[in-house]
């Protein structure tokens, strides 16, 4: 199955220059949705993990469906003043400016071993932010899976030293 066939590229979307990836509408079949979850799933079924970690809001919808078909939990990383009780927070870069994203401080136990999933990985500033929160935790990342990578953006620099899964690429 070619995964590409079922992303719709947006063109000047949310500003121009970009070329947006939406996802929804491999989402919406379900046949294809289901692959991209097993090759995520297949991936992880080699490296012991314990949790599956996801940012939102994209994280969550590739991350779900994983750690439900492994019968192992999933920690929601949000921005601040989402989650309700205790929580570590990591500031990021975005492209122009800050923001701030939070996990439980209960999330994760020290050892436990650590998928984290998101929808794209871009310039890497999302999941570099999301890796810190987990190791500030004393969890171990043993992967990273994205459906889709931009590799003209080099996120994989930020990631070195780490095992990253991505099933697309542009
Ligand atoms: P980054 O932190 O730069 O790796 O950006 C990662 C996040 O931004 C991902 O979770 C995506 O949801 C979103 N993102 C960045 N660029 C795009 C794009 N061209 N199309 C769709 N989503 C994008």
């Amino acid at each position: 199955m070619n995964l590409k066939d079922y992303i719709t590229v947006v063109e000047d979307w949310p500003s121009e220059g970009i070329k947006f990836k939406d996802i929804t509408t491999l989402m919406d079949n379900g046949t294809a949705f289901k692959y991209a979850v097993d090759q995520i799933v297949e991936y992880a079924n080699e490296k012991e993990i314990d949790l599956v970690v996801g940012p939102e809001a994209r994280g969550f919808i590739i991350g779900c469906p994983v750690s439900y078909s492994m019968e192992v939990g999933f920690a929601p990383v949000r921005k601040e003043g989402k989650l309700p009780r205790e929580t570590i927070k990591v500031d990021y870069g975005l492209e122009y400016g800050e923001d701030v994203l939070t996990i439980h401080k209960d999330a994760i136990k020290p050892g436990q071993r650590v998928l984290i999933t998101d929808d794209l990985l871009a310039t890497g500033g999302t999941i570099e932010a999301t890796i810190n929160l987990v190791e500030q935790l004393g969890g171990k990342v043993v992967g990273c899976a994205f459906l889709i990578e931009l590799t003209y953006l080099h996120g994989r620099d930020k990631l070195d030293g780490y095992d990253v899964l991505t099933l697309m690429q542009y």
